[in-house]
């Protein structure tokens, strides 16, 4: 969009125009997500729900009687895709989903800053309320990128083979940080992520102590050595206040009850 020199409210008008193939997009986008990141169908059933339909037509109202629709296809507000239908995976969908809901969330600021500087009362309203709709979706899509990567990982047989304490044993960090950074990257400088109490455990590696223990998928970390810990830079410094070889007392959650296991810290990177 080049910067006109002058400003009229004519230029809303091709402004909206040029958002609504967006919200077509995003509703195509949310589709193919919901199909394919089958694993995370509550979340995304959040998103969906969240994902406001009425945005196009918000805009078409905006538009009144001047808007004529393109010839073809108009808003498709999301029949799914047709059962058995080939879907690219979840680390593909989520991504371009998250990437639409910036692009909107941008697009509608830009509509917003023309609309404050038109006085152009009807748009300043639908401009902030897309934006603010869009932003909200942001963060829950950002939270379903790392489980989406991991679950894929695991139904392709694919393991971690990070060396550090945690993964070692088992108990695999990697995806918890990819994920906390992902959404840390949204955060304002002002805000904090709040990780919540315990750890949720990925699969454990074949072969590890904690597959041997039985430790699964979905099982939280509630402690270590009586010291609660909520996030991998906890878990990383208790196994570390050990030498190779000595033992360590975990507590987690297993089917709802607690569960106390020793575990060997066995290794950690070269130094
Ligand atoms: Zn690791
Ligand atoms: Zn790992």
């Amino acid at each position: 969009m080049s910067a006109p020199s002058s400003f009229c409210l004519a230029d809303n008008n091709s402004r909206v125009q040029e958002l609504l193939p967006l919200e077509a997009q995003l509703q195509r986008a949310l589709n193919s997500a919901a199909t394919s990141a089958r694993s995370f169908t509550e979340e995304l059933l959040i998103v969906s729900e969240a994902l406001p339909r009425e945005h196009a037509n918000a805009l078409i109202s905006y538009l009144g009687e001047r808007y004529l629709p393109a010839s073809g296809a108009l808003i498709n507000t999301g029949a799914p895709a047709a059962a058995g239908e080939a879907h690219p995976g979840a680390t593909r969908t989520l991504p371009e989903l998250f990437a639409l809901l910036s692009h909107a969330t941008m697009s509608y600021a830009a509509l917003l800053e023309a609309a404050l500087r038109l006085f152009d009362l009807p748009l300043r309203e639908v401009a902030w309320k897309h934006q603010t709709d869009y932003s909200a979706l942001l963060y829950p899509v950002a939270d379903l990128l790392a489980p989406a990567v991991a679950a894929e990982l695991a139904n392709n047989r694919w393991e971690c083979h990070c060396e550090c304490p945690m993964c070692s044993i088992g108990l695999c960090g990697c995806i918890a940080v990819g994920q906390m950074e992902a959404v840390a990257a949204l955060l304002r400088p002002d805000q904090e992520l709040d990780s919540g109490p315990g750890f949720l455990i990925q699969q454990p590696r074949r072969g590890s102590q904690l597959t041997e223990l039985h430790v699964a998928a979905g099982d939280m970390l509630l402690s270590i050595d009586g010291e609660s810990v909520n996030d991998v830079a906890q878990i990383q410094t208790a196994i570390r206040k050990h030498d190779i070889g000595q033992t360590m007392q975990l507590v987690l959650i297993h089917n709802g009850a607690q569960r106390e296991l020793t575990v060997t810290h066995v290794h950690d990177y070269q130094s």
